[in-house]
């Protein structure tokens, strides 16, 4: 089971992107946060600047988890978006 999550600034609205994160627990936890937005680089990255409160590369504000919801199904298989290059 995996949890989608985002962190959002509240106070000039950047979003960092969504993430996937494998747990069991119904909110994820600081460090599992840290560490799938550990796979997401370049300008939309969120900052931990030494404690497990992650701010905003913007504008340097407090993070908040904006929403996350568990994913309880697999995503459905592709579809045929292939492209033939
Ligand atoms: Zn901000």
């Amino acid at each position: 089971m995996s949890l989608r999550a985002e962190l959002y600034c509240y106070f000039c609205g950047h979003g960092s992107g969504e993430v996937l994160i494998a747990t069991k627990s119904r909110r994820p936890s600081p460090e599992q946060l840290k560490a799938a937005y550990a796979a997401v680089t370049g300008p939309r990255a969120p900052i931990w600047d030494q404690g497990e409160q992650p701010v905003c590369p913007r504008c340097g504000g407090q993070l908040f988890l904006e929403k996350y919801e568990q994913t309880v199904r697999r995503p459905a298989a592709p579809t045929q978006a292939s492209r033939a290059s």
